[in-house]
């Protein structure tokens, strides 16, 4: 039976954070019931599409998920589990560690991993992107949860400022969680942050900088066992995120709430970014999601060849052929040739070198 892979976006944060352009807000819990209620007829919709199809993981991200009740998330379980034929091996929530959450009721609801938004261990750091929370909280947070959950994620970002000891922020972290997300700050557009940059209130690291806080993080990662298998995510052996795979080898998954996407049968498409729309019944439950495209074969092929390349275990050449009934070391010989410097070449594996991972965007655009 096919697998497939579920996406939950919840919408909702108690503030916004200085640096984020994700669709995400404070609403009020009118809105938040009547979200829920609309999500529970777009997976219920999406399960009846799904027959023959098994739902193998499943992700709650946002905003944060948290931000709902406890009642709130067991009714999107419980919805979950009545329309999919399912044997979910793993199935993860985000949170912050400002929001008090019952750990041992998300277990119960069959919830077997947690994402936490760490993103420092330094106060001021933390105030100057706008997180609620403190570094204490934070660990208190991977404390309490430990308690319940063996699988759990932390999320760190770097290049928030110049003198930013990652150090020490994986010597607090690396003995608490299974599974590491590190993104590089970026600057979105039209954000506080971006504002508080332009007026020269505020100051960040140099790309230079956040280079090397990278490979000060990917060093001390891999002394303490965590393995790179992206470029941004580390896990210790056995913990890499099923959910996240699925993306980069594409597998079929289903996305609901607002702004989620969905890939099922070869077709791309996506609900809006509005709460007030999507509570009004404009989702994929009812038709009313947004076709993106339907993939002609190329494009199946360079976004295959796109995802694997950014894994640590590169694009699997056998995988390739049984998918697309095409020998990709000839089909795409000059393009290999070209970039021979920066890859590593075996029998059924190419994979760019580690050295050149963080310029790895032009290396696989010049390998499709
Ligand atoms: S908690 Fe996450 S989604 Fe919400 S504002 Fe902050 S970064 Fe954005």
């Amino acid at each position: 039976m096919q697998s497939v892979a579920l996406y939950v976006h919840i919408p909702f944060c108690q503030n916004k954070c200085l640096y984020c352009d994700f669709y995400s807000g404070k609403f009020n819990d009118d809105i938040k019931a009547a979200y829920v209620s609309e999500l529970c007829k777009e997976i219920e919709s999406a399960g009846k599409n799904s027959i023959g199809k098994i739902l193998r993981t499943v992700y709650f991200g946002g905003g944060t998920p948290t931000v709902l009740s406890l009642r709130q998330i067991e009714k999107l379980v419980s919805s979950i589990y009545n329309s999919f034929h399912s044997d979910i091996i793993e199935f993860t929530i985000e949170t912050n560690p400002n929001i008090e959450v019952d750990f041992s009721a998300l277990r119960n609801f069959g919830i077997n991993r947690l994402s936490v938004g760490v993103q420092s261990t330094d106060d001021a750091l933390l105030k100057k992107i706008g997180r609620l929370h403190t570094a204490e909280q934070a660990i208190r947070c991977l404390d309490s949860a430990a308690r319940y959950f063996d699988n759990i994620s932390a999320d760190l970002m770097l290049g928030l400022d110049e003198k930013q000891d990652v150090k020490k922020d994986l010597n607090l972290l690396l003995n608490r969680i299974t599974h590491l997300s590190a993104y590089m700050l970026k600057v979105e557009k039209n954000t506080p942050l971006e504002n508080l940059i332009k007026n020269g209130k505020v100051a960040i690291a140099t790309d230079n900088q956040t280079v090397e806080q990278y490979s000060a993080l990917y060093e001390h990662c891999c002394k303490a066992g965590f393995k790179r298998y992206e470029v941004s995510n580390f896990a210790l052996e056995g913990y890499e995120s099923k959910h996240n795979s699925s993306y980069w080898n594409l597998t079929e998954y289903y996305g609901v709430g607002t702004s989620a996407h969905s890939y099922i049968n070869g077709r791309r498409y996506f609900n809006k970014s509005d709460v007030s729309q999507y509570i009004e019944g404009e989702h994929s439950g009812n038709g009313k999601q947004i076709i993106e495209r339907e993939y002609s074969l190329d494009t199946e092929k360079e976004e295959y060849i796109m995802l694997s390349l950014r894994t640590e275990k590169g694009l699997n050449l056998t995988d390739y052929r049984k998918r697309f009934n095409e020998n990709y070391s000839v089909a795409y010989a000059t393009n290999i040739q070209n970039m021979i410097n920066y890859i590593e070449v075996n029998n059924d594996r190419i994979a760019i070198k580690k050295e050149y991972v963080l310029v790895q965007n032009s290396i696989i655009f010049e390998l499709i």
